[in-house]
């Protein structure tokens, strides 16, 4: 197994940083004071081919693999983590089942427009009473002459107050399992949905609604796969979606151990800078090499993507082991700035919020752990 990087991987990085530092970067300060993200940086990403780093050329997409699409996340979250969020839960969440099991008329309607920055994608799992739950999901698709009728809520939704198509999952059986569970593709506006921001600590410069759904009607051309035929799919997706997360969580890391080191260099405290004492130089040496383990796990997840070897209990260990590095570097982050951590005119105190939206979005670290025990062949709680 050689997980080095090829030519092409570092050019990657390269151009990908550069792209962050003068393009994304003058943004985010807005973008977090007013808690609404940047449209225009889905026109950016298009042009510059990085909405479909990960997907084949023949399907549209820029034909890397999925350490570059790593690369590119943990290059995005070294500057700001909420555009990274809705650039994840539009080029993963939103596209990659269509991507999987849609049709061709389903892909040049909605993936070919997503990985051209034409309309923004959304995901819509999670609900009030089923997060963690996935079974406890009460959003009900009722069949209707030509199609679906909706009903229920979605909780936490990246992107959806900006989306212009959201991925719903919804009951398409009476049964309380999984495996009652279809996808939809639901145009926005839609006079069924009503969507609410929702104001956030962490990730503030990008948008999460919740979505009230009220006798939305689908079209039968919407229901993406098999009427319940879909869990597996969520499932693959998630899996995926957690190494790419993991590399978002190095990126956090990254910038805040940057942050702080560029903070250690220059703090004069007692005449001295603050790096010279013993305790700040440590927890800066355990902060970069609590990064580096994250990353080459990382790098071990995304080589294992693929091979198509990736497995749930693989992808819950390396999620696992990249949020709760990013939290505590970013914790190591704000405490090695002193008051200076709290005050928003530095980047750490930011870091640390965003750091801590990843130990509970897509599956909180509990959620990993169950995964991971069950993985060991240990009774079921
Ligand atoms: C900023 C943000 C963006 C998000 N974006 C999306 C999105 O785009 N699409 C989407 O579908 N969802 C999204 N989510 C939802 C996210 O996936 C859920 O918040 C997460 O899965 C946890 O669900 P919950 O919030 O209902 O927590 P709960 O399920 O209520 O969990 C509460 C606590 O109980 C623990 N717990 C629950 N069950 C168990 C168990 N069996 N064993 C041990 N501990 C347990 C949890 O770990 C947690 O500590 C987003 C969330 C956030 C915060």
């Amino acid at each position: 197994m050689d997980l080095s990087l090829s030519a092409e991987h570092e050019m990657l990085r390269d151009t990908v940083r550069r792209f962050a530092e003068t393009e994304m970067s003058p943004l985010v300060e807005h973008a977090e004071e007013t808690e609404t993200f940047p449209r225009q940086l889905f026109r950016l990403w298009a042009e510059q081919g990085l909405l479909g780093v990960r997907y084949p050329e023949s399907d549209g997409g820029s034909g890397f693999d999925k350490l570059a699409d790593c690369i590119v996340r943990e290059e995005f979250s070294r500057v700001n983590q909420a555009f990274a969020s809705a650039w994840s839960a539009h080029t993963h969440l939103g596209i990659w089942p269509i991507w999987k099991t849609g049709t061709q008329a389903q892909k040049e309607r909605f993936f070919l427009p997503a990985l051209q920055g034409e309309k923004i994608a959304a995901f819509g799992l999670s609900e009030p009473d089923g997060g963690s739950d996935i079974r406890a999901m009460r959003t009900k698709a009722t069949k209707v002459d030509g199609g679906w009728r909706l009903n229920g809520s979605k909780l936490y939704i990246t992107n959806a107050p900006i989306a212009d198509f959201i991925l719903v999952a919804a009951r398409t059986a009476p049964e309380l399992k999984p495996e009652s569970i279809s996808l939809f593709i639901v145009e926005q506006p839609d006079p069924g949905f009503r969507i609410t921001a929702l104001k956030k600590h962490g990730i503030r410069g990008s948008e999460t609604g919740l979505i009230y759904i009220e006798d939305a009607f689908v079209p039968d051309d919407c229901l993406l796969g098999e009427v319940t035929g879909t869990y597996p799919v969520i499932l693959d997706s998630l899996s995926e979606n957690r190494v790419g997360v993991a590399a978002n969580c190095v990126g956090i890391a990254q910038g805040a151990f940057e942050a702080s080191l560029d903070y250690a260099r220059s703090r004069v405290v007692r005449g001295r800078t603050i790096g010279a004492y013993q305790a700040i130089a440590h927890r800066l040496a355990d902060m970069s090499a609590e990064i580096e383990a994250a990353r080459w796990l990382v790098n071990y997840g995304a080589w294992r993507v693929d091979q198509g070897e990736i497995d749930a209990a693989t992808a819950a260990r390396v999620k696992l082991i990249a949020s709760e590095t990013a939290l505590r570097v970013t914790e190591s982050a704000v405490r090695l700035h002193g008051g200076a951590g709290i005050m928003r005119e530095y980047a750490v105190g930011r870091f640390h919020n965003d750091a801590m939206v990843y130990v509970i979005g897509e599956g909180t670290a509990e959620i990993q752990r169950n995964i991971i025990s069950r993985s060991l062949g240990l009774e079921k709680p």
